[in-house]
């Protein structure tokens, strides 16, 4: 029976937990202690891609699988950490050949599969800053994030570069080397100003020297998702790796024998910070899918490849419940022990389809590029409170705070909605915005980082998201959360997705307006408009309750899934849609 908890029993646990989330284990944590967790780079200093891979190499998990690569066509590869340890070593040698030094900003626009591993790790041992985009980007993200970030090498695909590159090339000065692979199988034909990464891989060395990074060392830059407005680009040191390590043991729970699948794309934070290094860092199998979302395809990448441990978000769990249940029953997910979803709120209906459909709740956890790595949890060991986003990590000091007028911040109680911000530092906290010094400044008062989303912590320590303050909406004195209208639609059986957004209103300051789309077998009529309205009033109140709302055949995502709520409010109060760099399908 659905509840306001779900607990945990031992059955529900095969493995004991990394973490019992008591709170003398929460006392007990230090970073330092943690951080003997890491070896360190034999001369001093520290590697993020030294710790991922080559002390793997160098030790017990040499011939232990690093990376588990599936094609598009359902062949897979499977990689050693020796083998990943020794491609990365070339590709970094082919940097240094290039003449690229340490610092220098290296571009990856990959689909997922080898070469963006490489290029990822080895230009991390070369000292090099790398930004990961995501390879559905049109011509035009590329060319804003290549120009702000200065880039001056690329890694991509032949096809890639000539249907988004090649016509931008001429205004990217700082574009010194464009490294190309042919991901067809076909013959690779490098057009002029590029290089073949085969040829240069080849002839390449399979030792280096690691460069001497230090903790503080810049090693990612990651651009945030856009969902609010222009995205920022955020950068991140090598010493985030503690982050990455500690939150994968304990937040994703990562074991010596899982196979672990992080289904989020490397353009998006997410899918570099666990899709390819916490999993790492551990010393863990990973699965790297070449294909894209498909719900049969992945299901059977759960059951076939026996993935154990599986972090996704939202927008794919809805997908999955939109395909139905009847699909997921045909498919065996014993082998599946934790599920953890980001991104953005995770409903309470998703978290119980989960315990209904794959036999596990989905534990949803909570953080931001800005942070690097994972803040709060709903970890293996905890009771959830489905539509909690869970307890701050070990060694995450969180609070719910208001601006002061004098400039100051003020601690709020609990059950108050405030914003949610995080004690400085923590390993992974990103340094800058880039080439927006100031707008970073403004992130921080006194010790604590804002982190713009607003929520509340329960008398029992679980924070609850109520929405970004730019999503949220002021109504007669009410301060009304969208997530909590969204996940009130969610429980019609017909609505499959819904985002609301405030419309202005004389009287009332605004008035909620809900879009939905629909599931498969029900159509938009007037009657089953009413019947949702009159749904919503009944379980949120006349006072939060939507006062309009409109059908879509679907609703408007970021590439990384989220919903631009911004975007439906733009188009419907006709107003300039902004920055649309990050949206996905655009049409
Ligand atoms: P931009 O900053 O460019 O507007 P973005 O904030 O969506 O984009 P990301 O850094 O990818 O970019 O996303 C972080 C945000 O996603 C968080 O600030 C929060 O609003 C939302 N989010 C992430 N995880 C959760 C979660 N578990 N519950 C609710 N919201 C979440
Ligand atoms: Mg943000």
């Amino acid at each position: 029976m659905r509840g306001p908890i779900i607990e945990k029993y031992p059955r529900d646990l095969r493995v004991a937990p990394n973490w019992l989330d008591t709170e003398q284990a929460r006392e007990a944590f230090s970073w330092e202690a943690e951080a003997k967790a890491l070896s360190g780079l034999p001369d001093g200093g520290l590697n993020l891609a030294y710790e991922a891979v080559d002390r793997h190499a160098q030790g017990r998990r040499r011939r232990h699988v690093a990376l588990r690569i599936l094609d598009r066509n359902g062949g897979r590869c499977d990689l050693s950490y020796a083998q990943l340890s020794s491609l990365s070593n070339r590709f970094a040698n082919v940097l240094k050949r290039l003449g690229v030094a340490p610092g220098e900003r290296l571009f990856v626009l990959c689909n997922r599969g080898l070469e963006l591993y490489l290029g990822v790790l080895g230009g991390l041992k070369n000292g090099c800053v790398v930004c990961p985009l995501f390879s559905a980007f049109g011509p035009e993200p590329i060319e804003t994030r290549l120009r702000l970030g200065e880039g001056s090498v690329l890694l991509t695909s032949e096809s890639l570069y000539r249907r988004k590159v090649a016509g931008i090339r001429e205004r990217l000065p700082a574009l010194r080397h464009v490294l190309l692979y042919e991901e067809n199988g076909g013959a690779l034909e490098c057009p002029a100003g590029t290089e073949s990464l085969p040829r240069l891989l080849a002839e390449a060395d399979e030792d280096f020297a690691i460069a001497a990074t230090t903790a503080e060392t810049p090693s990612l830059l990651h651009f945030t998702s856009g969902t609010t407005g222009t995205p920022k680009g955020a950068l991140h040191v090598h010493g985030a790796a503690l982050t990455h390590l500690v939150t994968g043991k304990y937040a994703l729970d990562l074991h010596d024998d899982d196979l672990y699948w992080c289904s989020a794309d490397p353009g998006w934070v997410t899918g570099t910070s666990y899709g390819i290094l916490a999993p790492l860092l551990l010393g863990v199998t990973s699965v790297v899918d070449s294909g894209e979302f498909d719900a049969e395809r992945w299901y059977g990448i759960l059951e076939k490849q026996r993935v154990s441990v599986w972090y996704t978000a939202p927008t794919a769990i809805r997908l999955l419940m939109k395909a139905g249940a009847e699909l997921a029953s045909r498919h065996n997910f014993s082998q599946l022990r934790f599920v953890a979803s980001v991104g953005e709120p995770l409903n309470p209906e998703a978290v119980w389809w989960g315990k209904e459909v794959l036999g596990l709740p989905i534990h949803d956890n909570w953080w931001q590029t800005e942070t690097g790595g994972i803040m709060i949890a709903n970890t293996p060991a905890m009771l959830i409170k489905p539509g909690s986003m869970g307890k701050p990590l070990p060694g995450v000091e969180a609070a719910i705070v208001a601006r002061r007028d004098d400039g100051g911040l003020q601690l709020l109680e609990d059950e108050v909605v405030g914003e949610l911000a995080l004690r400085r530092p923590w390993p992974a906290m990103f340094r800058t915005y880039l080439g927006q010094e100031e707008r970073y400044q403004r992130c921080f008062v006194g010790d604590w980082y804002l982190s713009g989303d607003l929520a509340r912590r329960d008398a029992d320590g679980y924070y609850w998201f109520v929405g970004r303050s730019d999503d949220v909406i002021k109504s007669a004195g009410h301060l009304i959360g969208p997530f909590e209208v969204e996940s009130a639609l969610l429980e019609h059986p017909a609505v499959v997705e819904a985002a609301v957004i405030g419309m202005p209103d004389e009287l009332l300051g605004e008035t909620v307006k809900a879009f939905v789309a629909l599931n498969s077998g029900f159509e938009a009529s007037e009657a089953l408009h009413d019947e949702l309205l009159g749904h919503a009033r009944k379980r949120l109140g006349a006072a939060v309750a939507p006062k309009a709302l409109a059908f879509l055949p679907s609703l408007p995502h970021t590439r990384s899934g989220k919903l631009m709520r911004r975007l439906l409010k733009a188009r419907e109060l006709g107003l300039p849609e902004g920055d649309t760099s990050t949206l996905e399908n655009p049409t």
